[in-house]
């Protein structure tokens, strides 16, 4: 494996081209913030891709060179082929890393990967949030205190149709009283898989440098470690002596 981390950053590009508001926070795309953040936070070798690239961007050998794909999408996730889902799901299984981001919490990827419908509660009114580290021992903790705060996001509240995490690294509380399961690792085939929830497009979150912080640790926890695409179901020859060796599978 690389030195370097190579991380993708996917981001779908659309509402800051077409919303003033969005552009005056990211005018280079939340995809080119979030390369600055991580890049203060670790030694990334840093790709971006967007939805209206060639195949997103994501062909097999940009895939193959990746060690993390980030996710970031929201609008558009009907337009993402199937085919490049497919792609990216096989690389997560031979051990490629995933870092799903807020609203990519609904893109068919994500979906795939966990088999679940991935829907929540929602609502934009320009509420506190304010997420507590459960586990400040786990490595996407890393620099992270008890709690910090983002002064306005977009609520997010249960119930999040997910699969039990294998860990649970963060809740939220919103000012309007609901909670939310914020930051979420799981381990599919090879991959591991990471859940962040904050990141609404028209707040300026992945500016906060907790924030960016998390996703570089992510980034670390879940680095590609092995490559070991593997969809056959292999007839191999006994290791100590067997009975019938030559036995026939009768299908
Ligand atoms: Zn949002």
């Amino acid at each position: 494996m690389a030195d370097k981390i190579r991380v993708t950053i996917w981001n779908e590009y659309l509402h800051e081209l077409e919303d003033d508001t969005v552009e005056a926070i990211y005018p280079n795309g939340i995809h080119q913030t979030i390369a600055e953040g991580i890049g203060r936070h670790g030694n990334f070798e840093v790709t971006t891709a967007t939805l209206n690239e060639p195949e997103h961007g994501l062909s097999e050998q940009v895939l193959q060179a990746t060690d993390v794909l980030i996710w970031w999408g929201h609008k558009a996730h009907a337009q993402v082929s199937e085919e490049v889902v497919d792609r990216a799901q096989q690389q997560i299984l031979s051990g490629m890393g995933l870092v799903v981001l807020h609203s990519g919490h609904f893109s068919k990827l994500f979906k795939r990967i966990l088999g679940t419908n991935c829907s929540l509660k929602w609502r934009e009114a320009d509420e506190k949030e304010r997420l507590w580290n459960l586990e400040p021992s786990h490595p996407i903790m890393e620099g992270i205190p008890d709690y910090f705060e983002l002064e306005q996001e977009e609520m997010y509240g249960e119930r999040f149709d997910i699969p039990t995490p294998d860990k649970l690294l963060m809740i939220s509380w919103f000012q309007g009283g609901e909670v939310f399961r914020s930051a979420c690792t799981w381990q599919q085939g090879h991959g591991k898989v990471f859940y962040f929830r904050p990141g609404h497009e028209t707040y300026p979150t992945y500016h906060n440098d907790y924030v960016v912080r998390i996703i570089a640790n992510a980034c670390k926890w879940s680095r590609r470690r092995v490559d070991l695409p593997n969809q056959e179901a292999l007839q191999v020859e006994a290791i100590e002596p067997v009975p019938n060796p030559g036995k026939e599978h009768i299908v």
